[in-house]
């Protein structure tokens, strides 16, 4: 099936040439026009895909009592900024505030800053938010945050970022493009030129290897804002704590995994999230990471049970949807099960000490 956007790619190929997929992801997402996220809410049962913040409250609010730990290690700061990167429908940003209430001082000191390029996701933030009376800032990309310190959140954010893929052949790698075949449908081909900077990378022929370069750019930048103003980031994501060789590029339609060469525009993409090569970015922009767990550890370690159980007393009529929820939260059952598909990362200023959840602290 065509979309309007698939004829803007063939239009775009046919005269320039093939693309790197970084590009063809960058347009499929991001086109002013046509591009996935600027034309639609891709999240819920009814979407495309449905995330930790949609399927339990819980999630939200553990991540808000862990910026509120955070905020208390950092000296209770009179003035500093909340910060979420890909905010979604806004609400793991609502659970946690609702949470941090019970913080002493973190609300009065807090500025909300949102980086979000999506128009329609902006204006359900907007909504979801609007209760709660607080200004709120967005961005279109972290370049224009405030130089103050920052509790940052990121859940989804760096799966959604554009990645190039490179294929190893018998004299080399040579990055994956998306090019036209004779009908004009979009396929991939391989550079003719290889990859130089791959030259020394040892892997079996047909191995692919993945490059996100502008999540390194984004994580090495945030880890400079650290570094210079002070704050802790934390970044959820499915993906693997080790780098590795893998074709992980993906499209989902309405929950179902489709060739990401179809329907660009109206699916969504994304990648495994590289947790290491996440980690060592963060490295060097001079922030210190903390070790990666997976999202069993880190719900658990920040008191799902607890809370679960306060929840379900609460509402006796819903204790099975509430159980049902966070038990897929942290269900290790399988390597696709959220509790281990996904991990989390969180990097600090190098004073900040250990991070609450993921490093025990020094007696
Ligand atoms: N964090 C939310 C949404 C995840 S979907 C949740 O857990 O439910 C990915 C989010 O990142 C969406 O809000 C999308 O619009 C946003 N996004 C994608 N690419 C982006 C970019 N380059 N800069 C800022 N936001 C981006």
């Amino acid at each position: 099936m065509t979309t309007p956007l698939v004829k803007d790619l063939v239009a775009l190929i046919a005269q320039e040439g093939p693309i790197s997929i970084e590009r063809y992801m960058a347009l499929s997402l991001s086109d002013p026009r046509y591009g996935y996220y600027m034309t639609r809410d891709p999240l819920g049962t009814r979407g495309d895909f449905i995330t930790s913040p949609e399927i339990s409250q819980v999630f939200g609010e553990l991540l808000g009592l862990w910026c509120g730990e955070c905020f208390r290690l950092m000296g209770a700061p009179e003035s500093f900024m909340l910060v979420e990167l890909g905010p979604g429908r806004g609400t793991l940003m609502a659970d946690a505030l609702r949470v941090l209430k019970i913080v002493p001082g973190f609300l009065d000191g807090a500025e909300i800053h949102l980086v979000e390029t999506s128009p329609v996701l902006r204006k359900m933030q907007e909504t979801t938010l609007a209760p709660l009376g607080r200004p709120i800032t967005w961005h279109a990309s972290i370049d224009t945050l405030p130089t103050k310190p920052a509790i940052v959140l990121a859940n989804e954010f760096f799966d959604a970022l554009p990645i190039r893929q490179y294929q190893k052949e018998a004299q080399g790698w040579h990055e994956r493009l998306v090019g036209l075949d004779d009908d004009h449908t979009l396929i991939l081909g391989l550079s003719a030129e290889p990859a130089a900077h791959l030259a020394a990378l040892k892997a079996d022929e047909g191995s692919v290897y993945e490059e996100a370069r502008i999540a390194a750019t984004i994580m090495r930048s945030l880890a400079r804002h650290l570094r210079s103003y002070g704050g802790v980031m934390l970044t959820v994501d499915y993906g693997h704590s080790q780098s590795g060789m893998g074709d992980t590029w993906q499209a989902l339609s309405q929950h179902q995994f489709i060739d990401p060469l179809l329907r660009a525009g109206e699916a969504d993409q994304t990648s495994h999230v590289d947790f290491q090569k996440l980690s060592e970015s963060a490295q060097a922009g001079g922030a210190v990471p903390s070790s990666i767990i997976t999202q069993r550890d880190l719900l658990l370690r920040l008191g799902l049970e607890p809370r679960m159980q306060q929840l379900t007393r609460g509402n006796p009529d819903r204790s099975y949807d509430i159980t049902k929820a966070c038990l897929r939260l942290i269900d290790h059952t399988s390597p696709q099960a959220m509790g281990q598909l996904f991990k989390a990362l969180a990097i600090s200023h190098p004073n900040f000490g250990p991070i609450p959840a993921f490093d025990a602290p020094s007696s």
